[in-house]
């Protein structure tokens, strides 16, 4: 049975300013709760130190700028200006984002928002899209709103009269299954949940699992270019992609369904990472898979960050392509019950075929002959007649728990003056370690200076045979003005962007571009590429009203 998933479902809703739904926030005993944690944990026992909560803020306290523009009659069925509607899509997720609406501070709202109908999908599209280039206004299309990194927030230039913010969640669904083909032709707003439970009766799967795959879209995977759960093979959304329906400015593409193809640059991979900037994604035949029921996963302890590091190299580059090789290093490993010395390495394997305990074996042979520790308990297999799916205990269950319901707890830190946000990229192994230390050398340095104390920690979230990709957590006490606090992260986002390009990573592995990493980008992407880029997106969508400050610039106003 297929479950809705909308912002406003009959009994729940969405919060407008932080993660997840309104009734799952937690209350303030718990905020309170995970504030002293983090506290204790950072040593500091800091006694009378203020962790009063922000107070959540409500939709009628709301000082909402007039829209500046109205619809024309033929698209007043689709577009509002409720309030709750225009903070909803103000922001995405990250941790400027719920710090400025804690504050109340709106001033970017969309003028509207656009709720296009699935069954005149490419009609209703088509019409806002027009009305939207008449008359300059910047059209941002919307999926689930948890982009991290600014690119749903309609800030566009001045040149432009308003602001629409077109979210796909009615557009949502499955419309065909190939099953000799193993793939789906799916609409872009299905949410994962849905996706998922769609897909379940058929014995397939997308796997893919984006941390915030509960409240994320397939159009927004895919036009963000996301990195899912597992760590090898199948990381980001690109892979499974097999075809799109877009709908731009400029006209509609549907792309060949093919299994490859060498038939030059793919169409595909043009709108595939294109963060609203060139089209909007309204369907995808999707590549799946059959559900895993071989499983095995373990635990392994090491002393030395550096001897888990060349564990995890070695593992990459066997050919063994484990679903999970998740290293934790000591300060991250603390939350999968590590005491603050030993780096964890949390290995899985699946297979919807075969069982999996070569891959297994194998890999813990690599990691025992690096000094990891792995006694034989914590080793978990299950073939298709064991109950309890392994992963789903020892370090990789309470890490896993802990992971899923990590946004809910970030908020209660920001309402208790956190500074706390992640940042993460890719380089390649020969540069690893350089990088490593560059980055936290510098990013401890600017969190001691602006916020005196906090920690930094890491974790590899994907590893290819060539290269990791690093993902980093930073918790420090923050001010109690949120304006300064909003500084203080500006400052330490600075000092490690900077330090990423600077050592040879990427700006992003997979929180992709948007407007906060577009000055990095700029940098790291060659001037001639991002020319070219800007020329598609002339041909596309002529008159610049896709997503402008996103990614790349728009062509100037004719
Ligand atoms: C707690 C948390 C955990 C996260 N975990 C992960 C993770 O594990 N892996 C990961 O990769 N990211 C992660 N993210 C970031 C975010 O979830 C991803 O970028 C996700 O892919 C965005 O999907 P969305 O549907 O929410 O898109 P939105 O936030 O709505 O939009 C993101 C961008 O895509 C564009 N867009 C959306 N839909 C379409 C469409 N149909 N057509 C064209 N353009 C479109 C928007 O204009 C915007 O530029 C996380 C974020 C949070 C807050």
């Amino acid at each position: 049975m297929e479950r809705s998933v909308s912002s406003t479902d009959t009994h729940r809703r969405r919060s407008f300013w932080g993660w997840g739904w309104e009734d799952e926030a937690l209350d303030d005993r718990a905020a309170g709760n995970i504030a002293a944690a983090a506290i204790s944990r950072m040593g500091g026992a800091e006694a009378g130190s203020d962790t009063s909560l922000m107070a959540a803020p409500k939709v009628e306290d709301l000082d909402l700028p007039e829209s500046r523009v109205s619809p024309p009659d033929h698209l007043g069925a689709i577009v509002t200006a409720d309030p709750y509607e225009r903070a909803s899509h103000t922001y995405g997720k990250s941790f400027r984002d719920v710090l400025r609406a804690l504050i109340g501070e709106f001033r970017n709202a969309p003028d509207l928002v656009a709720l296009p109908r699935k069954e005149r999908a490419f009609a209703d599209l088509e019409a806002l899209l027009d009305w939207c280039a008449s008359n300059r206004i910047a059209a941002i299309p919307y999926g689930g709103g948890s982009s991290v990194v600014g690119g749903i927030e309609p800030v566009v230039p001045d040149d432009y009269r308003g602001t629409i913010s077109i979210d796909l969640r009615n557009l949502a669904g499955i419309e065909e299954i190939d099953s000799a083909s193993r793939a789906a032709l799916i609409y872009a707003g299905t949410m994962g949940p849905r996706l998922e439970e769609s897909l379940r009766p058929h014995g397939l799967t997308l796997r893919h699992f984006p941390q915030s795959f509960e409240f994320s879209s397939l159009g927004g995977w895919i036009a963000t270019r996301s990195g899912g759960h597992y760590a090898t093979l199948y990381t980001h959304i690109d892979d499974f992609v097999e075809s799109l329906e877009v709908i731009t400015p400029g006209g509609d593409i549907v792309t060949r369904r093919l299994p490859g193809s060498g038939a030059g640059p793919s169409p595909d991979r043009l709108f595939i990472g294109s963060e609203g900037t060139l089209g909007i994604i309204v369907k995808a035949w999707m590549r799946l898979q059959r559900r895993p029921v071989f499983r095995a996963s373990a635990d392994v302890r090491f002393e030395s960050f550096e001897d888990a590091v060349e564990a995890v190299r070695q593992i990459s580059q066997a050919g063994l392509f484990p679903a999970n090789c998740r290293l934790l290093d000591p300060t991250e490993a603390i939350l999968a019950g590590g005491d603050g010395n030993v780096s964890i390495l949390v290995l899985g394997f699946e297979s919807a075929d075969h069982p999996v305990e070569f891959g297994i074996s194998r890999a813990l042979e690599i990691a025992r002959d690096l000094r990891g520790v792995c006694p034989p308990e914590a080793v978990r297999i299950q073939n298709r007649d064991t109950a309890a799916p392994a992963g789903h205990e020892g370090a990789a269950g309470s890490w896993r728990a802990a992971f899923l319901r990590a946004p809910y707890g970030r908020d209660a830190l920001v309402r208790a003056g956190f500074v706390t946000e992640t940042f993460e990229t890719a380089v390649t192994w020969d540069a690893f370690f350089d990088l490593h230390s560059t980055v936290t050398r510098e990013v401890k340095a600017a969190i001691e200076g602006v916020c005196g104390d906090g920690w930094i920690a890491c974790r590899f979230t994907h590893v290819y045979p060539d290269g990791p990709a690093p993902y980093y957590t930073v918790v420090a006490r923050g001010h109690r003005d949120p304006r300064s606090r909003l500084a203080q992260w500006d400052e330490i986002k600075s000092a490690a962007s900077e330090a990423l390009l600077k050592a040879g990573g990427t700006i992003t592995h997979h929180h992709s571009i948007g407007r906060d990493h577009k000055r990095w980008y700029e940098i790291q992407a060659p001037p001639l590429y991002r020319e070219a880029l800007r020329s598609a997106k002339a041909a596309l969508d002529p008159s610049g009203i896709l997503n402008p400050g996103a990614l790349i610039d728009p062509p100037p106003p004719r």
